[in-house]
């Protein structure tokens, strides 16, 4: 049987490598017109810093492929035949598959602005923007980055490193107030500043202006305020990249539609990473899954479903994790920007107001529903654990110090936040447990 997958990102690569764990006769090819090789793509900011190359961002050595016989081929696909189960490449050849996955992941959102595509405007997703990034660096005194998101906020602290100056336009009231809650927005928002980052709130792009030369050397607000620049960055989300599927017959709405099994409406045809929709959303969980985890989970799930062991798409927790200039963020569980009926929070934040924990629980039964750390790490494997035990807010107080990932001689956290628990929560007052204590708890010892 011979197996094609369009994308060599997390999901499609992950999709190639449990398929070869789970059968040694399929034939495996993985296309991508973006690279021969898989590489990180949350890694992609690192090479332009000087951090890394790109290929440290490559977690598998150029001979893993061949050994695996895992066929490589870099071309685009242009256009999918469902009829007679080929592919059309933009080289002119054509290609057959019994079994089709589709993970061409993303691609950076424009919403139809006027001078969106002068030289000098560009989103930051794959390689070829890294490149064009470098280009469009050279000289550049100020870029405007549009959108406040992840991906807008790593272009900036890309920018700053080069000395370019950054002003971030973003719709919102606060940073990532759409996904962030109030006080974490704000926390952020805070930051940024902190960084002669100029961020401008509820403030939107209305065009950008060229030169002479056809060159971006402006941006013009929803304001009317005019921004000198040479870099336009485009960060406002991302959307999937699936425009080569019209007229394939398989159904699409945003992204690819796919049932809980990620199998698409035409036999033989899968979907899955950044790029697929579920036609009917799992419980608590958006219909389209932007992250590195899910596209990981979603690939090896197709894996095992051409492979005869079917089994539906387990999502497991939701969790993400990202940095904020110099603040790491992990978020575990659910917590929405705006609390949900039926639910409460707990936060405290540290006086130098770059570090704060969320925990959000369900009013009736105190059960915690999800967590948000900022400047402090938290143990992926114990919140993990809680959630699914679904232990309630004083467990989580009490067990604190069993959560804590900082590194050694870092302060600690857990004394402050409890005593704000206590205040916050008077009748329900806890002691955290003493190290001793609660590696029993957790490792058995
Ligand atoms: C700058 C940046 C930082 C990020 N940071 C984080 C993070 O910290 N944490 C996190 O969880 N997520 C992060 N993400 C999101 C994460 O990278 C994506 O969710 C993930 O890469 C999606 O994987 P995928 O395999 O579904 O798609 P992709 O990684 O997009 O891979 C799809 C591949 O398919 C190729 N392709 C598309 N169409 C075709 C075609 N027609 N023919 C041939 N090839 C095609 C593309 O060129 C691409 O190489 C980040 C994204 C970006 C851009």
């Amino acid at each position: 049987m011979h197996i094609v997958i369009i994308g060599n990102g997390i999901t499609g690569v992950t999709c190639a490598r449990f398929i070869r764990k789970l059968s040694d006769t399929h034939q495996i090819t993985l296309i991508s017109a973006e690279s021969k090789y898989f590489f990180s793509r949350t890694a992609l900011m690192y090479i332009y810093m000087g951090h890394l190359t790109l290929k440290h961002t490559q977690p598998y050595e150029n001979w893993f492929w061949a050994k695996n016989r895992i066929d490589l081929l870099q071309a685009y696909v242009s256009a999918v035949d469902t009829t007679n189960k080929s592919l059309q490449l933009d080289n002119g050849q054509t290609i057959a598959y019994d079994k089709l996955v589709i993970a061409t992941g993303s691609k950076s959102n424009k919403f139809g602005w006027k001078g969106q595509d002068l030289a000098g405007v560009q989103g930051l997703y794959n390689l070829q923007d890294l490149q064009q990034l470098e280009k469009n660096s050279q000289n550049a005194q100020h870029a405007v980055i549009v959108g406040g998101g992840l991906i807008g906020i790593e272009l900036a602290e890309m920018l700053v490193t080069r000395n370019i100056g950054v002003t971030l336009l973003a719709r919102e009231q606060l940073f990532w107030d759409n996904v962030l809650p109030k006080e974490e927005a704000q926390l952020v928002s805070n930051h940024i500043k902190e960084h002669h980052i100029d961020l401008r709130l509820s403030t939107e792009l209305k065009e950008v202006v060229p030169d002479e030369n056809g060159r971006a050397k402006a941006v013009i607000t929803n304001k009317g305020d005019a921004i000198p620049c040479q870099i336009v960055g485009l960060t406002a989300g991302v959307s999937p990249n699936i425009s080569f599927l019209e007229n394939s017959n398989i159904e699409t709405a945003r992204g690819v539609l796919v049932n809980h099994y990620l199998e698409t409406n035409i036999p033989d045809v899968y979907a899955a990473g950044d790029c697929a929709q579920f036609s009917e959303p799992l419980a608590g969980r958006r219909p389209i899954e932007q992250v590195w985890y899910t596209g990981q989970r979603q690939g090896a799930t197709v894996a095992y479903n051409i492979c005869g062991q079917k089994q539906p798409y387990n999502p497991r927790l939701w969790f993400n994790s990202a940095k904020f200039l110099d603040i790491e963020y992990q978020t575990y569980g659910m917590v929405w920007n705006k609390l949900q009926e039926g639910e409460d929070q707990f936060y405290w934040e540290h006086p130098n107001g770059r570090i704060c924990l969320k925990i959000v629980f369900d009013k009736k039964t105190q059960q915690v529903k999800g967590l948000n750390n900022f400047g402090f790490r938290m143990r992926h494997d114990v919140c993990e654990q809680w959630l699914l035990e679904k232990q309630d807010l004083a467990y989580f107080m009490t067990h604190l110090r069993a959560a804590n990932f900082d590194p050694e001689f870092f302060e600690a956290h857990e004394p402050n936040i409890i005593k704000a628990y206590n205040q916050q929560f008077p009748n329900n007052k806890v002691q955290l447990k003493a190290k001793k204590s609660l590696m029993k708890t957790i490792f058995n010892y």
